[in-house]
């Protein structure tokens, strides 16, 4: 009796962190899938590629994700991501990281690679909520529920900053919007996650808290 909770979102949308309270309640896995792709850009950089390059191969980048011996944990009350022995779990949260990683994000045949691991590990689940940009569409498109979670950008910005102040990091709310806008910007152009897909739910968190947005989702999911 397998289930399986697809749920994508831009970024800011809040869908980690409602995700991962929803995988709590139906006592589930919890996969990250942007973490994935967070740990594809780290590992090309660690072999040497350099993906701020306007000259980046593409190839060469397939070839390392092809090839990234990642363990990632599936508990949503333990987040890990190693690898080759390195935990990069926190590492892969940095903006240097945000900035690189649209080169694995618009790679194609990079992108085919991962969607293979994450449709791997949602087998090996039981019972699964799976999250980021095309889980509803390219992933897990047989989920039981899919939904997108969507905020308004107003709000997505106000979290984002939240999220990088708690984190130590002091950035303006210029840089923050150039940064939000940039990377949504670069990422709608491989994957559509701002207008739900046809039998997707739409969950608009912008005027909900933490909590009714948690309900809203167990509530689309009971649907
Ligand atoms: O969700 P998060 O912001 O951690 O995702 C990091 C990046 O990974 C996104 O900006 C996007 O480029 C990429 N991504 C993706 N498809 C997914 C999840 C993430 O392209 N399913």
């Amino acid at each position: 009796n397998h289930l399986v909770i697809a749920l994508d979102g831009p970024s800011g949308s809040g869908k980690s962190s409602v995700s991962k309270q929803v995988a709590r309640a139906l006592s589930a896995s919890y996969l990250d899938t942007g973490a994935m792709y967070r740990a594809a850009a780290w590992w090309a950089q660690y072999t040497g590629i350099d993906l701020s390059s306007d000259e980046v191969d593409p190839e060469a980048v397939t070839r390392a994700v092809e090839q990234m011996p990642l363990v990632i944990s599936t508990d949503p009350d333990h987040e890990r991501v190693v690898v080759a022995d390195s935990d990069i779990t926190e590492e892969i949260r940095s903006p240097d990281i945000s900035s690189l990683v649209s080169a694995v994000a618009t790679n194609r045949d990079a992108r085919a690679l991962l969607v293979g691991r994450q449709r791997e590990l949602i087998d090996q689940s039981e019972r699964i909520v799976a999250e980021g940009r095309d889980i509803t569409t390219v992933v897990a498109p047989d989920a039981h529920a899919r939904i997108l979670l969507t905020a308004s950008e107003q709000v997505r910005l106000a979290r984002r900053g939240a999220q990088l102040n708690e984190a130590g990091s002091a950035v303006t709310q210029t840089e923050l919007s150039a940064q939000v806008a940039g990377r949504d910007a670069k990422d709608s152009t491989v994957v559509d996650f701002m207008t739900p897909a046809e039998g997707v739910a739409l969950v608009d968190s912008s005027a909900l808290t933490f909590e009714e947005t948690v309900q809203a989702v167990l509530e689309a999911i009971e649907a």
